[in-house]
């Protein structure tokens, strides 16, 4: 039984059904996981094979426990775990034991899921390509030549490998879903405050959001089910305990979607042609297709370049080299044990980051700042109006297919509006290029519908099979 190729849901059923052990399952993981992904920073066999041991005495005793519970899950790194390293990918934290879990994590393994390893990302979650990781970028398998996206790049490029089954990501400008298009996964960024962002190592909190990057939908729907809610330590969480998703009648029938005709637009011919065989699928299973141009591909990047950077700036205030991270040797006073500690431990995009974050906060002359509130209002209004039309937006993932690392392009141009207004958005596999690169499309749903954009795509899965492709592994 290669457990590699199985979602989530299908191990834990045969979990459940005891066709297999957890134990045997994690035990499978170790013996075969490779790691050509470079996805994982750390494995965490010995804690893995001991939970692994407890879950099945509770599974043998019939205690109530989740479908995933035996079922290895992984971690982006930037996501607090008690007692297990989490480096954020930066030299900063590479020895950073936290006392404590983060919430979506501990649901997690309060549902009997197993942790096996923590997962390479850029450096504190700043990039697009993994590549700012200390610890080396990623690989996409569709092309090792071409960036797998990031900054959840481990999460997507792992999966891709077959080298993980289910993981944890975390979105601030589109991190979940520009990899989850470049690797040919699924991938959710929630409503802001579905997930409680406790134990997530903050970059922009009024952005970020964890969400899962699965093998399929009906994976990712599941885990957000079990991650969701209120959480007393995050009070920007909605004030709900409990969430369902699934809904085994949904019927896309009747349902009005907005098609990004200026998104599609913008996009390479070749990612045009998958988009619109997609769209074409939904109308055939009885969607009604309508065309909208929304008026912020243009804003949205800067706006959030602004937003994100000024808000980073007092979360990476604390790496000091007294509380937190890194400390250099030799050091004869305060003020040069913060600088050279900084200044040793942080990579290039990170300082630019806090470079930038200041100059827009400190700058009196250009109202960069308050300007960028208002392009976020503005923001919001266009994708107000459109959900007063439409159930759900969608557009192309990203403009292009997985990038070359030259390549400029901003591809994350799609995404930043969702972290923006706080709207769910999911990214799925809906093709492949001439040159099999995979394309992704984007459906975003108005606040807290994030169950009618998880439909879909389950919906969109059981008629196609793009989410099923493997890429051929040398
Ligand atoms: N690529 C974007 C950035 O570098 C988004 C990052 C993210 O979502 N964490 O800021």
């Amino acid at each position: 039984m290669d457990i590699f190729n199985m979602t989530a849901l299908q191990i834990g059923q045969k979990i459940k059904n005891k066709e297999i052990s957890s134990v045997e399952v994690i035990k499978y993981f170790f013996n075969n996981i490779t790691n050509k992904s470079n996805g994982y920073i750390t494995f965490t066999e010995d804690y893995a094979i001991k939970r692994a041991k407890k879950i099945q005495e509770k599974i043998d005793k019939k205690e109530d426990l989740s479908i995933l519970a035996g079922v290895p899950i992984s971690i982006k790194d930037n996501i607090c775990t008690k007692g297990i390293r989490t480096t954020c990918a930066s030299k900063m934290l590479k020895d950073f034991i936290p006392s404590y879990n983060a919430t979506a994590f501990k649901k997690l393994e309060d549902a009997g899921a197993i942790l096996v390893g923590k997962i390479n990302m850029d450096e504190f979650a700043m990039g697009d390509t993994g590549r700012t990781s200390f610890f080396g970028g990623c690989n996409n398998p569709w092309d090792i030549t071409k960036s797998t996206g990031g900054s959840s790049s481990g999460c997507a490029s792992s999966i891709a490998y077959n080298e993980a089954i289910l993981t944890l990501g975390s979105d601030t400008g589109g991190s979940i879903r520009q990899p989850s298009a470049f690797c040919s996964v699924t991938g959710i960024k929630p409503t802001y405050g579905l997930v409680s962002r406790y134990g997530l190592i903050a970059f922009a909190p009024q952005f970020d959001q964890i969400g899962p990057i699965t093998k399929d939908a009906l994976d990712c729907a599941k885990t957000l089910e079990i991650i969701s809610g209120y959480d007393k330590n995050d009070n920007t969480t909605i004030k709900k305990e409990k969430f369902s998703f699934i809904d085994e009648n949904f019927n896309i029938k009747g349902l009005k979607i907005g098609v990004c005709k200026n998104f599609i637009e913008y996009s390479d011919k070749d990612v045009q042609t998958e988009i619109l065989k997609a769209v074409n699928i939904l109308k055939n299973l009885g969607a009604i297709i309508e065309e909208i141009n929304l008026d912020v591909i243009q804003y949205s990047m800067p706006t959030y370049q602004i937003l994100s950077s000024a808000q980073s700036i007092s979360n990476m205030a604390r790496y000091d080299g007294i509380k937190y991270g890194y400390k250099p040797e030799n050091i004869d006073c305060l003020e040069e044990l913060t600088i050279k500690s900084r200044t040793d431990a942080f990579g290039v995009e990170v300082k630019k980051r806090i470079m930038f974050g200041n100059f827009v906060l400190k700058d009196d002359k250009n109202n960069y700042y308050k300007n960028a509130i208002n392009a976020k209002n503005y923001i919001t209004k266009q994708f107000k109006e459109a959900f007063e039309k439409y159930d759900i937006l969608l557009a192309p993932t990203t403009p292009k297919t997985a990038a070359s690392f030259d390549d400029n392009t901003e591809t994350d141009i799609f995404l930043a509006s969702s972290n923006l207004t706080g709207l769910p958005s999911i990214s799925i596999p809906c093709g492949f290029t001439k040159n099999n690169m995979p394309v992704g499309m984007q459906l975003i749903s108005n606040y807290l519908k994030d169950d009618i954009i998880l439909n879909i795509s389950i919906q969109f899965q059981k008629n196609t099979s793009f989410h099923l492709k493997r890429p051929n592994i040398k």
